[in-house]
């Protein structure tokens, strides 16, 4: 008897299926349940949402707040303060969307009980910057989770979802997903009608600086293991600008953040000899880029750019000069509240290695690249915007759907909306949700799925585990199998394909068109191989799938960056063999589409219109 009749199916019926609990999944979850009483609405987590994505550990700051009760901001502010940092690229229909309605999510969010720090003076939200306002904000999930919770029909905690399912009479038109509970083995098949997907960004798709005693240890959330692009590419969804992953300057060894201590602590930074270094750099970046290197605030990827050459240059290591503003006692206290609310780990590492801040300035280092669609980066799905708002090109559907019929996303799953954060996320969640009510209120034919494609997908789903149970005996040292390779095996080759080949930090972020065509050719390789994964048990199953997720959207990444023939982003990754950024062809949105029959992938651009002044 094989392992899959080993596991029950379980079936559940849907109306509107919300993939991932974290922010986005949250803010969807409970404004579906906003717009109709009787829906039945249910997400779907693979940890629990209590504490689970980016989010999990709390933060102390909300990044996207406009204000405009009291006038600070105004929608086209972050428009252009987004396209500005994106180096000009980024949907405004769908970022302006997000600005005009965010506002009243953080009022919810205060409404069911997060402390937000208010300015004593002003009685106003404290800012930590022009857009950043400051929160206890510790137990942020489980206060969102708490909304999704009451609102949903039912959570379905502890599934990976590893599949979409599609409707058995329109291969483009999706018609639920299908998963497996990571605790009991049951195989679970979720018909709904209208799905939206919000399962987060990506890590350790390129190899982190954490590795040996640190392994495991990122920036993004580890657990973030790309089904958000996945799952979509593999309905045969279009997705957007994959090339644009993200790099960040954190605190070294902990990933700690720095968005308190630059904004509210206002401490700078410095090379090993106490000088300025960042200006030094733009002259000569101003040949490759032309006059982007000008615009206020400079663009996050222009400010690594300059860290990194100024290390080449030999005068690391760059160091956050705190030692002034750890003088004041509210300071000192905010700097380390600011870690113990979202980033322990940074503290820890500090007090480990003797270093307190007020004495000694710390270290900083530049991470490994993330792919995620809410940070200062906007990779991820094609999404039709607002009615009222988008370009007729930008509109085929409902707000946020995808290029498939009835598949929606939101947060880090949708491409073109940097700097949406978390309150951002939670918003486009709600603005997904409510479209996806309408998409039902006009749908005449419901999706069928066929059990027969359910059957299949069963069986694919515990083929790792099979795979273990027959071969397992062939051990020839430790875990050494012949006939299988496990997943952590198969990560730590995705990530040195991707670190070597696609400009991870190992190549000082560099790539070009051989390395990537060899790349893709080892990321090919991968994949046959994945087809003889190992797992052990449901939780090395679980690692199974989020590989398999990470090598997809991985691939995605790696086509994308062969496409655009020029350097956008110089900080985040560097062609070497297109140097400079180029308007004149590369002012485009970068498009693509996985044919899951042939395994192909089919290149477009699609215009950036500039809608905002
Ligand atoms: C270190 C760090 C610091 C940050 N700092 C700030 C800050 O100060 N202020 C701010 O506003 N924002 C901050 N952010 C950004 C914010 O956390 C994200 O923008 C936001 O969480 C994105 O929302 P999301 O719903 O897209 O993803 P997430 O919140 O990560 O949620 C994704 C969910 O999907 C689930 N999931 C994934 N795959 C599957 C699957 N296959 N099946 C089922 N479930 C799945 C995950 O478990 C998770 O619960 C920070 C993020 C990080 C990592």
């Amino acid at each position: 008897m094989g392992v899959f009749s080993r596991h029950k199916t379980i079936h559940v019926d849907s109306d509107i299926l919300i993939v991932g609990g974290g922010m986005a999944g949250c803010g969807a979850t409970y404004e579906s349940r906003y717009w109709d009483r009787d829906l039945k609405i249910v997400c779907v987590e693979k940890a629990n949402i209590e504490r689970s994505g980016a989010v999990a550990q709390g933060l102390y700051a909300i990044n996207c707040y406009m204000g405009m009760q009291w006038d600070e901001n105004q929608p086209e502010d972050h428009v252009r303060y987004a396209r500005n940092d994106l180096m000009g690229l980024v949907r405004e229909d769908l970022g302006y969307d997000i600005a005009r309605h965010v506002d009243s999510t953080v009022h919810k969010f205060e409404e069911w009980g997060l402390p937000i720090m208010r300015d004593p003076a002003t009685g106003r939200y404290q800012r930590e910057g022009k857009w950043q306002i400051m929160i206890h904000g510790e137990s942020y999930k489980p206060i969102v989770a708490e909304a999704a919770r009451k609102a949903a029909t039912k959570i379905y905690n502890r599934i990976m979802v590893t599949h979409l399912l599609m409707d058995a009479n329109n291969a483009n038109r999706v018609a639920g997903a299908v998963g497996f509970n990571v605790r009991t083995g049951d195989f679970y098949v979720f018909r709904a009608k209208a799905v939206i997907v919000c399962a987060g960004g990506a890590s350790h798709i390129f190899k982190p600086r954490a590795v040996g005693e640190g392994m495991g240890r990122t920036w993004y959330a580890p657990w973030s293991s790309a089904s958000a692009y996945a799952l979509p590419i593999l309905a045969g969804a279009k997705m957007m600008q994959m090339e644009n992953r993200i790099v960040l300057t954190r605190f070294k060894d902990g990933y700690g953040p720095v968005g308190a201590y630059f904004l509210h602590l206002k401490t700078y930074t410095q090379n090993a000899y106490g000088e300025e270094y960042e200006t030094r750099w733009f002259d000569k970046l101003r040949e490759t880029i032309g006059s982007y290197v000008d615009h206020h605030p400079v663009p996050t990827c222009l400010r690594n750019h300059a860290f990194l050459e100024e290390t080449k240059a030999g005068r690391g290591p760059i160091r956050m000069v705190t030692k002034e503003a750890f003088q004041d006692p509210h300071k000192e206290t905010v700097g380390w509240e600011n870690f113990l609310g979202m980033t322990i780990g940074q503290a820890v590492v500090w007090a480990s290695q003797n270093i307190d801040p007020k004495h000694i300035n710390p270290e900083l280092t530049t991470s490994e690249p993330y792919v995620m669609g809410s940070h200062a980066t906007c990779s991820g799905a094609w999404a039709s915007g607002p009615s009222d708002y988008a370009p007729a090109e930008y509109q085929w559907g409902y707000n946020r759907m995808m290029t498939v019929d009835g598949l929606f996303g939101a947060g880090d799953t949708i491409g073109g909306t940097a700097h949406k954060f978390s309150s951002g996320s939670f918003t486009e969640g709600r603005i997904a949700a409510k479209a996806a009510v309408n998409y039902l209120l006009d749908l005449r034919e419901q999706p069928q799925a066929s059990e027969k494609e359910c059957d299949a997908l069963k069986k694919i789903v515990f083929q790792p585990m099979e795979h273990f149970a027959v071969y397992r005996n062939e051990i020839v040292a430790g875990t050494v199998s012949p006939s299988y390779l496990l997943p952590i095996h198969g990560l730590q080759r995705l990530e040195k394909i991707m670190d070597e080949y696609v400009g991870g930090i190992g190549a000082n972020y560099t790539t070009n068109e051989p390395l990537l065509t060899r790349g893709l050719e080892l990321l090919q390789m991968l994949k046959e191989d994945l087809a003889q994964i190992g797992a052990e048990d449901l939780h090395q199953l679980q690692r199974a799938w989020e590989l398999e997720h990470r090598v997809l959207a991985s691939e995605a990444v790696a086509r994308h960056t062969l496409y655009r023939t020029e350097t956008r982003w110089p900080g985040y990754y560097y062609r070497a063999d297109h140097p400079k950024l180029d308007d004149t062809d590369w002012h485009c949105f970068t498009l693509s589409r996985y044919d899951r029959k042939t395994g192909g992938w089919d290149m477009e651009k699609a215009p950036v219109y500039h809608i905002v002044d």
